[in-house]
């Protein structure tokens, strides 16, 4: 196990009925500015039950921010926020929602011309709002974590940012604000999950016992509750085991102590960046690529993962590796998100506009080993097609 320092300070209330703590989280002469995406808040209750919990709190709303929250509209409550005065930002929603209020909060705080937060603009968040959270959608991590991912949609750039200042102080996850979910939404999630969970396991073995044993258990609970969650989606106890997993699978504790690969996040956002689709879908396109390319550097781990995870023992070697990874990617499938450039509409003319966004974006050496070039993203993409 590799030297690790770790502190999480987000405040979990997870369970049914938890949005009622929202009130004991904020204070009571915070002026909080709820944001929220698209509406499926309003038409699942979510709204009404933060509505009860902020009964003597002055609140504003904001809502509108879309699936990879656009830098243009984040902006547009930067402006809110300074003419209310707020002081506490509260993202009900996704992950987009939550990423999206982790850049308002960062943005409000800052001097200059926020663009300049955006990584390849090189300024760093000095200071930040504090905010909470309400998730509806496991998925990303978000909840607990310090990341966020911000398309520019004028230059159809998706950037990463991190920072501990933009760590939800408290996040409220209760199960049954998921029941509602889209089936393609439940899919997504499940998926991102997982492939969170591998970028930080299937790479090369470090003495990683726990962490590994850990990333496997996660696996497997996601892949034996995610289908589960499409057949029964009012089940409270599935939908608490795929929500928790989730949250476990970002929240910094599996990347303790061991290499992160990365490489699939790094390839599928330019996908979304350029063309529109959603990040579960760029995530399980790219994965069985990335694997089949790698498979030999990979093999040690993708054995592993065959043995303990999918239970695959017949074969050699090579068969058994081949096999972890079609496995996997029957299993997006399953979950309904195809797993092919040309299920969604795409052909080879992705590759090349691909390799040149992330040589924009400076993403030269992909991978655990970082070794992974452009050249070598044009030719795993065709894995993909
Ligand atoms: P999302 O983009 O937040 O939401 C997708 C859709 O699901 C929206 O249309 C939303 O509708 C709907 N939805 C959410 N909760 C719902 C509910 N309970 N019932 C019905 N509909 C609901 O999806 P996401 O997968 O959570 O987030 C994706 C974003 O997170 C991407 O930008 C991705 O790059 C980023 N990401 C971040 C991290 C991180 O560590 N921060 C990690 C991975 C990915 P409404 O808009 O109407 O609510
Ligand atoms: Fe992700």
């Amino acid at each position: 196990m590799n030297n690790f320092s770790f502190r999480n300070p987000t405040k979990i209330h997870f369970g049914k009925g938890q949005i009622a703590k929202i009130k004991e989280e904020i204070p009571a002469d915070a002026r909080v500015l709820i944001t929220y995406g698209g509406g499926s808040i309003k038409k699942n209750g979510v709204l009404d039950q933060v509505h009860a919990a902020l009964q003597n709190i002055t609140f504003f709303e904001f809502g509108g921010i879309e699936p990879n929250p656009h830098f243009e509209t984040l902006m547009k409550a930067v402006e809110l926020v300074k003419q209310e005065k707020i002081t506490y930002l509260l993202a009900v929603g996704g992950g987009s929602v939550v990423d999206g209020t982790k850049f308002i909060a960062a943005a409000a705080e800052y001097q200059n011309d926020p663009l300049e937060l955006l990584p390849t603009k090189g300024a760093h968040i000095r200071k930040a709002l504090p905010l909470g959270c309400v998730l509806t959608l496991p998925a990303t991590g978000s909840e607990m974590n310090g990341n966020a991912v911000i398309t520019r949609w004028e230059t159809k750039d998706k950037i990463g940012i991190f920072s501990d200042l933009i760590r939800p102080a408290f996040s409220v996850l209760d199960p049954e604000t998921t029941y509602s979910l889209p089936d393609r939404q439940t899919g997504n999630g499940v998926v991102d999950a997982i492939v969170h969970i591998v970028e930080q396991y299937m790479t090369y073995p470090v003495n990683g016992k726990v962490q590994d044993r850990y990333a496997e258990s996660l696996l497997q609970i996601l892949m034996e509750d995610g289908p589960q969650a499409l057949k029964d989606p009012t089940n409270y106890d599935v939908r608490a085991n795929i929500m928790w997993a989730a949250t476990q699978a970002l929240n910094g504790t599996l990347s303790l102590g061991v290499p992160g690969d990365w490489s699939i996040h790094a390839i599928g956002h330019q996908i979304t960046a350029l063309y529109g689709l959603d990040h579960a879908q760029t995530l399980a396109i790219v994965l069985p690529a990335i694997w089949s390319y790698k498979k030999e550097q990979k093999k040690a781990k993708l054995l592993q993962y065959a043995s303990r995870v999918l239970g695959i023992t017949a074969g050699d070697d090579d068969q058994r590796a081949t096999l972890a990874i079609e496995k996997t990617r029957e299993f997006f499938e399953l979950m309904g998100v195809p797993t092919r450039l040309s299920d969604y509409g795409l052909d080879e003319t992705v590759i090349p506009a691909v390799v040149a966004k992330l040589k924009q974006h400076g993403r030269l050496k992909l991978g655990e080993h970082g070794d992974i070039t452009p050249d070598d993203v044009a030719q795993l993409l065709k894995l993909a097609l």
